[in-house]
C-alpha cells in the first residue's frame, strides 16, 4: 500500500512502516493538485499535519484513498465526519505532542515576562542604554498565579512545568472533575498535586497574572476570549494563545494592548494563517511562532511511530 505523507514524517514513523512493507512518499504535492496525484500514483494512505487539508472535494475525488491520518491533535484541516460516512479510516496523534506544545508556552511566559522578543529585535540598530533603560520592568513568574483555559492533555502538561516553576495554577474547564498533575522534581522524584477546574472562566479570571489558552477551536466559531473577558482581567495580564487562532478575537486583544490592560502577549496560532495580521507580527508587545507548538524532534518522532503503529496495526495484516 502507498502512503502520501504530504506534510512530513519523522523517519522512525517512516521507518516502521517501510519495515512493514509500505511504501512511504514524502515529496510534497501541491494542494491543489492532492487529488489527482493521489489517484494518478495509487495511494492509498494521505498522511497531514496541519499544512495540508482534506476536504470532501479530495475525499470525493479520490475514491481509493482508505485511510487519513493527522500528525497532531486538531483536525479541523480534515472533514473528518465526510470521510468516517464514505468508509475512510481518520486517526490523529493526540497526545503526541502535549509537552513540547507546553514547552514552548512556558518559554513564551519567560519571553513575555522580560521582553525577549522586542528585545532582540533591537540590539542590532538601537542604542544598548536606552534599551537597558526601555527593558527594565522584567517581572517573575515565580509566585504569580497562571490560569490554564482548556484543562486537557496540555493544558495539565502545562501545569506541571508552571507548578515545578513555583506558580499558582488556576484551571478552567467545562469537566470539573479533579485532575492530579504530576510535578518531576529531576528525573528520579516527582509530586502530585490536585487541582479541580473551575466551570467558569468569569468568576476566575480577574485573579490570574498570565492566562494560556488550550481550548479546541470552538465548534460555533466563538473566541473564548473577547472584549467582555479583557474587562474582567487584571490589569497588566500576559496572555499566551497556542491553541487555535480565533479562540482570541484579535481586535479585542490589540484594543486591550493599546489601552494598557494587557503587558504582553505570545502567540503561536492566528486567525488567518498563513498570513497573520502585520499589525500583530509588528506590535512591541507581542511575541509571535509560526504554529511551532508540536515541533520538536521528540514530538516528531512520537507522532511518526504512532502513526505507523496505528497503521500497522490496522492494515498491516490485510
Ligand atoms: P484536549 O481535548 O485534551 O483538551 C481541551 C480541553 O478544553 C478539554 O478538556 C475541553 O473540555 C476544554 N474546553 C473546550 N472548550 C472549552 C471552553 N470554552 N472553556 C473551557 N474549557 C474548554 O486537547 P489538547 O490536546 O490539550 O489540545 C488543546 C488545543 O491545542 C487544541 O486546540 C489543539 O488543536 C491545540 N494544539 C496546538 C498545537 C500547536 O502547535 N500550537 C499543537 C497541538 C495542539
Amino acid at each position: 500500500m502507498k502512503i502520501l505523507a504530504n506534510d512530513g514524517i519523522s523517519a522512525v514513523g517512516k521507518q516502521q512502516l517501510e519495515a512493514a512493507g509500505f511504501t512511504v512518499i514524502t515529496e510534497k504535492v501541491a494542494q491543489e493538485n492532492l487529488a489527482s496525484e493521489v489517484n494518478s500514483q495509487g495511494i492509498e494512505m494521505i498522511l497531514v499535519r496541519s499544512a495540508t487539508t482534506v476536504r470532501k472535494d479530495v475525499i470525493d475525488a479520490c475514491p481509493g484513498v482508505k485511510l487519513i491520518g493527522r500528525g497532531g491533535v486538531g483536525m479541523d484541516n480534515i472533514d473528518v465526519a465526510y470521510a468516517r460516512e464514505k468508509g475512510i479510516t481518520v486517526i490523529n496523534t493526540p497526545a503526541s505532542s502535549s509537552q513540547s506544545v507546553a514547552e514552548l508556552v512556558m518559554g513564551h511566559m519567560f519571553a513575555i515576562s522580560r521582553s525577549l522578543n522586542d528585545s532582540y529585535k533591537h540590539m542590532e540598530t538601537s542604542d544598548f542604554s536606552a534599551l537597558k533603560k526601555k527593558y527594565a520592568k522584567g517581572v517573575e513568574l515565580r509566585g504569580k498565579t497562571l490560569g490554564i483555559v482548556g484543562f486537557g492533555r496540555i493544558g495539565q502538561s502545562l501545569a506541571s512545568y508552571a507548578l515545578g516553576s513555583g506558580m499558582n495554577v488556576i484551571a478552567v474547564d467545562l469537566y470539573t472533575n479533579p485532575v492530579n498533575v504530576k510535578v518531576p522534581i529531576g528525573t528520579t522524584q516527582e509530586a502530585e498535586v490536585e487541582i479541580i477546574p473551575h466551570a467558569s472562566l468569569h468568576d476566575v479570571i480577574g485573579q490570574m497574572d498570565y492566562i494560556s489558552l488550550h481550548v479546541p477551536k470552538q465548534a460555533d466559531g466563538s473566541a473564548v476570549i473577547g472584549s467582555k473577558e479583557f474587562a474582567l482581567m487584571k490589569k497588566g495580564v500576559r496572555l499566551v494563545n497556542a491553541s487555535r487562532g480565533g479562540v482570541i478575537n484579535e481586535d479585542d486583544l490589540i484594543v486591550a494592548l493599546n489601552e494598557g490592560k494587557v503587558a504582553g502577549v505570545a502567540l503561536d496560532v492566528f486567525e488567518n494563517e498563513p498570513n497573520p495580521r502585520k499589525d500583530l507580527l509588528n506590535h512591541e508587545l507581542i511575541a509571535c511562532t509560526p504554529h511551532i507548538g508540536a515541533a520538536t524532534l521528540e514530538a516528531q518522532d512520537r507522532i511518526g511511530e504512532e502513526l505507523a503503529s496505528l497503521i500497522i496495526g490496522q492494515f498491516a495484516r490485510s
